[in-house]
């Protein structure tokens, strides 16, 4: 194979991202809107198995937990208990020249600013985003978009512990979108102030979370593994107890190596009853649950695994991509190859006729309809070259092309077969149309 590289800078991976439908800038048009993207019609593709895979993994494939999905817009006090309106909060602060903005504790020297200049001192920015319910913009009518989707399990907690029949230890699990007003956005989709999580609160016996906690954080990262990211690009980081967020008892973040350095996909935190105890407090309503063992009440502790749905899929995608300057067999164009697991991949396997001619594409349409009746997502395209129409394939991740040729419709011993070329080895072998 010829030169290869992984993705150094972020450059030709946001160039390749943006011609082959998979993520760009949103409203382009007008010029764009800072730290605001589109999936485009690969990357919706793409981003909608990835949530199914955790829903899977997480709702589907076990007893233990269900799902929900509740609303972005909750009642005001919900933020007001969670400690949100007043702690969710980011130290600001500009540099006094440039008037650029920082976040201080992002800062290494955070003496000055990152041109040498002196800075503001820190006010702390809250990072909820604001709205007004109803006609009228007052302090009665103010509401906010939700900074996380984990609240709106805390709140229905008690409703969904009555009406599924769970026990503890069981978990409630929620992907939505999620807003924050983010002092310093960035890193392409890494971290922008629009996003989605996909988050899982377990609730447990007290004397059981250091053992869930210990279960999530293995689960987790091994989740991450199972869909192609590459266990020397990950490592876990725990949080010292002095970086504790005030609720927490123990926080273990899963991070990978993006290009411009380590940074969080995953936070697996074990909460305590700081959650389910606010809410009882702050809504009067009761939160415990009984312990049939010890014939006493006690409110559930709770481990949390929240991970972010675009980090994941860009350390998914930075990890499948690959790009060889000179072509894959060193003799020609440059070509670029995502080797995605086929789980991810947003199509199935494309269908191309050799050429766009009678019957060719009749029976490669007859099989498109029978791929897509088995519930396979199947991309057609029958005209350009076959090696560019392969090419196109490789580069947003199409693991199997199914070639129909004369061959396939002529009389002879490859009569109703097809090629198969294989994404990541480029093999053909002819397999018949029955077997697909
Ligand atoms: P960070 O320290 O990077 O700001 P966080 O610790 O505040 O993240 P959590 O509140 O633990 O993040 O949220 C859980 C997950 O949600 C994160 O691990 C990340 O994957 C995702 N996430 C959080 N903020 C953003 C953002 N601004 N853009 C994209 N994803 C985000």
């Amino acid at each position: 194979m010829s030169d290869k590289s992984a993705v150094k800078s972020m450059e030709e991976f946001v160039a390749w991202a943006k011609r082959r439908g998979v993520i760009w800038q949103s409203s382009e048009i007008y010029g764009g809107l800072g730290s605001s993207y589109d999936y485009g019609p690969v990357g919706v593709e793409m981003k909608n198995r990835l949530k199914a895979a955790w829903w899977k993994t997480m709702v589907q494939e076990r007893d233990d937990i269900v799902g929900l999905d509740s609303a972005i817009i909750l009642n005001p006090k919900v933020w007001e208990a969670s400690g949100h309106t007043d702690s969710f909060t980011d130290p600001l602060v500009e540099d006094l020249v440039t008037q650029k903005r920082y976040r201080l504790d992002q800062l290494k020297d955070q003496t000055k600013s990152p041109d040498g200049n002196p800075l503001s001192e820190p006010k702390s920015f809250n990072l909820l985003f604001k709205t007004f319910i109803g006609p009228v913009e007052d302090s009665q009518s103010v509401a906010y978009l939700r900074g996380e989707t984990c609240q709106g399990i805390f709140v229905n907690f008690k409703q969904i512990y009555e009406v599924s029949r769970q026990k503890i230890p069981f978990g409630i699990a929620q992907i939505g979108k999620s807003f924050r007003n983010e002092i310093t956005p960035g890193n392409f989709t890494y971290r922008t102030r629009e996003f989605e999580q996909m988050e899982m609160e377990f609730f447990v016996k007290p004397d059981e979370a250091d053992k869930w906690y210990q279960k999530w954080i293995d689960a987790r990262l091994e989740w991450y593994v199972s869909l192609g990211v590459k266990r020397e690009n990950l490592r876990l980081y725990k949080h010292p107890k002095a970086d504790l967020a005030h609720y927490s008892k123990g926080t273990t973040d899963i991070e990978y190596k993006f290009p411009w350095g380590w940074g969080e996909l995953e936070g697996i935190a074990n909460r305590g009853d700081f959650d389910l105890a606010a809410h009882q407090k702050h809504s009067g309503k009761d939160m415990s649950v009984f312990d049939e063992e010890t014939k006493t009440k006690f409110i559930p502790w709770v481990i949390e695994p929240a991970g972010g749905v675009d980090r994941a899929l860009l350390a998914i995608l930075l990890d499948s991509w690959q790009h060889f300057e000179k072509g894959r067999k060193a003799d020609g164009e440059a070509e670029t190859l995502l080797s995605i697991t086929p789980k991810l991949a947003a199509y199935d396997a494309a269908v191309l006729p050799l050429v766009k001619k009678e019957p060719l594409v009749k029976v490669a349409k007859e099989l498109v309809q029978k791929l897509r009746s088995q519930g396979k997502n199947v991309f057609y395209d029958e005209s350009g070259s076959i090696g560019r129409r392969y090419r196109r394939q490789d580069e947003i991740g199409t693991p199997f092309c199914y070639t129909v040729d004369f061959e396939t419709v002529e009389v002879g011993d490859n009569k109703n077969t097809v090629t198969v070329r294989h994404r990541d080895t480029m093999e053909q072998e002819r397999i018949a149309l029955e077997s697909l």
